[in-house]
């Protein structure tokens, strides 16, 4: 892109930049968690109509996904920015995806004004529920980023925004979330607890189990779980009871391997109390990141640019206490 079209751009956004803040303000005040973003899908598709975007709502099949779409003046690549805009239960926007959408509307206003000097075509993607329920794998079995050449977005960090240049930076553990049910046979824990299986016991030695894999897992492994039932009453044998657990690993082929050690400590656990164990995994699996660092290194050159203080440091899980 030329000097002049990249100037007309900054200049387009610094216009609208009261319109693009009040957006992350808007949003930020409406919390709305995965797949319930009404308001701030909305928002974001009437503001893109209003800049003379050609919009899709809903699209994969989500009601809180759209598309908006700007064609150059010949053929060329297809580049997506994404725009999320879920926020956390009982939180609120903590991780900041109000801002995440409100970054996409505003490289939407900026490229906008210069599609007509460009060639290939501009997209805006909104992709609903990603602080969990995975949308954006949602989106992509539904074949929404089919023709996409590429996809960027903007993940803020507070004081340690930045841009990843170099590996590891930008990257992200693979991830898949998992329930484990145990079923035993309740009984009175003082009357008759011969006659018990007890459920909890199911659940208290799959999370020992696991702890005694730690020493033999890689260093980049995560197992980390919550009892999320752990029976009803404490004079009642419980005959169920239920642990949630995330995996991750620094790649989807050694996800496999730990999802198999848990399963296995899973079905091991049972046979000791007697029990019986139910394993479903929740939601889809989110593979690693794998940022380019190509666009990376313009993305800070950019940035440094239009005045920003970037920060350079090592991704998010080794920065320390
Ligand atoms: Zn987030």
């Amino acid at each position: 892109m030329t000097d002049e079209l990249r100037r007309k751009v900054a200049e387009a956004i610094d216009e609208h930049g009261p319109g693009i803040i009040d957006t992350a303000d808007q949003i930020h005040k409406r919390p709305e968690i995965g797949f319930q973003e009404k308001f701030a899908s909305q928002l974001l598709a009437d503001r893109l109509k209003l800049n003379g975007f050609e919009v899709e709502k809903p699209i994969g099949g989500l009601e809180t996904a759209f598309r908006a779409t700007k064609r150059g003046k010949g053929p060329g690549p297809t580049i997506a920015v994404l725009a999320e805009y879920d926020a956390l239960p009982a939180i609120g926007h903590g991780c900041g995806h109000n801002l995440i959408a409100a970054s996409g509307l505003g490289a939407a206003i900026g490229l906008g004004q210069v599609m007509d000097q460009l060639d290939g075509t501009f997209q805006i993607i909104g992709t609903p529920a990603e602080e969990g329920g995975g949308g954006k794998v949602i989106l992509a079995e539904a074949g929404v980023f089919e023709g996409v050449d590429a996809s960027l977005m903007i993940h803020h960090a507070g004081p340690y925004t930045g841009s990843s240049t170099e590996y590891p930076g930008g990257t992200c553990l693979a991830v898949s979330h998992y329930s484990f049910t145990f079923h035993g046979k309740p009984a009175h824990a003082a009357g008759d607890p011969y006659n018990g299986a007890n459920a909890l016991n199911g659940v208290i030695k799959l999370f020992t189990g696991i702890d005694a894999i730690r020493q033999h897992v890689r260093t980049d492994a995560r197992i980390h779980g919550i009892i999320s039932h752990g029976g009803d009453a404490p004079n009642v044998v419980p005959h169920r009871a239920e642990a949630r657990f995330y995996i991750r690993a620094g790649d989807q082929a050694y996800l496999e391997v730990l999802e198999r050690k848990v399963k296995q400590i899973a079905e091991g656990a049972a046979l000791m109390t007697e029990t019986r164990v139910e394993i479903k995994q929740e939601g889809p699996t989110c593979y690693d990141m794998r940022p380019s660092y190509v666009l990376g290194r313009r993305y800070e050159a950019n940035m440094r640019e239009v005045g920003m203080t970037v920060y350079q440091g090592a991704r998010a899980n080794e920065r320390g206490p």
